[in-house]
């Protein structure tokens, strides 16, 4: 418990931390477990934001820390450069039999840095310059992610200068273009042959890299069409397929990875975040032969595949796979009825939408704008009454809902009693 007079962790960073990251709550907290978080004056928050899709099965799991404190004991770091150690090797052949094999991995510290070597194995394996990319894609914060990344201009700001040829293609998103699925499908494929007509050939361009479902943009999903139609054109060129499943991946969308909904599988794919229970590790998953083609010393890194993250990340496959992936799929299912019950009460939510634990709630207002005032309100409110909640969308007018893949009916129906009181007090 903290006294009147000790300053909270918010009033001191205020002093040695730049405001650079953009935090969501000024909450201070000191413990985690389960969808718990432990606040640093003893209350408890439902965490549905999970370290922005990080804890995955839930903050401090029991057998995630068994895992890595047994690691612990044994070796905290041995350098992928130097050594080679199991738990490296055997999170490699596990991440490849999830995938379905034909693959290998390189394993990094953030999904920036994976999404770098992505566009570096394309680069490498492909001799060729081009990357397309999409509008309102989030890839990263380092220069060359920033550049992939389309969301928000105020990312890019004075950093201009960014990676060159770099071109962004739309991405499907019919509600606000007020076309149907199939029409859009059309109008996004067409613009997408218009940068091959206009601004890059085909045969110039190494890799296309796209979210299976946009977070940051507003939990868009995608026609499966629309994603089947850009393997083909992948297929047809020779262009490497990246699918950046850092956040849709490690059993946030009810399945390992977002892929496997749409039938739709990648040349290469990034992870990150939930992949090692709140521990720093990436991945690049890729195929065999473009693999091979990435020479010694062509790339590398020191902390990469750090042994405690990769015994922890066996931990939270063992447990995905042995039953809250299927919790994740039953749970987000009744999440979104019970959203949608919500939903005919309030005409301001436009939309529930997602995959699984991927839930996003989209809110316009009577005229149709982006209602970016009731996401701020319901977010501050849910955070008085001690739920977390996230937002998202570029025009930031969309609640992200990202509980663990543990979470329960009844945390479901406590954060629901909380939104409904909220939405209450907002609407009247
Ligand atoms: N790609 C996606 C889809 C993300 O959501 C994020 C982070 O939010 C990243 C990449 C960047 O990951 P990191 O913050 O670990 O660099």
């Amino acid at each position: 418990m903290q006294s009147i007079t000790q300053k909270s962790l918010y009033e001191r960073a205020a002093s040695v931390l730049p405001p650079a990251a953009l935090r969501a709550t000024t909450l201070g907290v000191t413990k985690g477990s389960g969808s718990f978080l432990q606040s640093e004056d003893g209350r408890l928050y439902l965490d549905f934001a999970s370290g922005v899709g990080v804890t995955n099965v839930g903050h401090n799991h029991p057998i995630v820390m068994e895992k890595a404190k047994e690691q612990l004991e044994q070796l905290i770091h041995g350098g992928h450069n130097v050594v080679y150690y199991p738990a490296y090797i055997e999170l490699a052949e596990t991440l490849i039999r999830l995938q379905g094999g034909g693959c290998k991995v390189y394993f990094s510290n953030s999904g920036a840095e994976a999404n770098e070597g992505a566009i570096k194995l394309a680069k490498k394996a492909s001799k060729r310059p081009g990357i397309i990319s999409f509008k309102r894609s989030f890839h990263g914060r380092t220069m060359a992610t920033t550049t992939l990344t389309a969301s928000s201009s105020l990312y890019r700001k004075d950093y201009e200068g960014l990676l060159p040829s770099v071109y962004y293609a739309d991405y499907p998103y019919a509600l606000r273009t007020g076309l149907t699925e199939e029409e859009e499908t059309k109008r996004c494929l067409e613009r997408l042959d218009e940068i091959f007509h206009y601004l890059i050939a085909p045969d110039q361009v190494a890799a296309i890299i796209m979210e299976p479902v946009q977070g940051e943009g507003g939990y868009i999903v995608p026609p499966a069409a629309f994603l089947k139609a850009v393997r083909e054109i992948c297929d047809a060129h020779g262009i490497l397929l990246i699918f950046d499943e850092i956040q849709t991946g490690f059993g946030r969308t009810g399945k390992m990875f977002a892929w496997q909904h749409f039938g739709v599988k990648p040349d290469i794919m990034t992870l990150a975040k939930g992949i090692a229970g709140g521990f720093p590790l990436s991945a690049v998953v890729a195929r065999t032969e473009l693999m091979d083609q990435w020479a010694p010393g062509t790339h590398g890194g020191t902390f990469g595949g750090n042994p405690v993250a990769c015994a922890a990340s066996l931990a939270v496959i063992e447990l995905l796979e042995g039953g809250l992936l299927d919790n994740a799929a039953a749970m987000g299912r009744y999440f979104q009825e019970r959203l949608n019950e919500l939903k005919q009460t309030y005409p301001a939510i436009k939309v529930i939408r997602g995959l699984g634990l991927m839930i996003g709630m989209e809110f316009m207002t009577e005229e149709g704008h982006p209602d970016a005032r009731s996401v701020s309100l319901l977010k501050e409110k849910a955070l008085e009454k001690q739920l977390i909640l996230l937002s998202c969308g570029t025009d930031k007018n969309v609640i992200r809902f990202i509980p663990p893949t543990s979470v329960s009916k009844g945390e479901i129906d406590q954060a629901i009693a909380v939104i409904r009181q909220c939405l209450a007090e907002i609407f009247g």
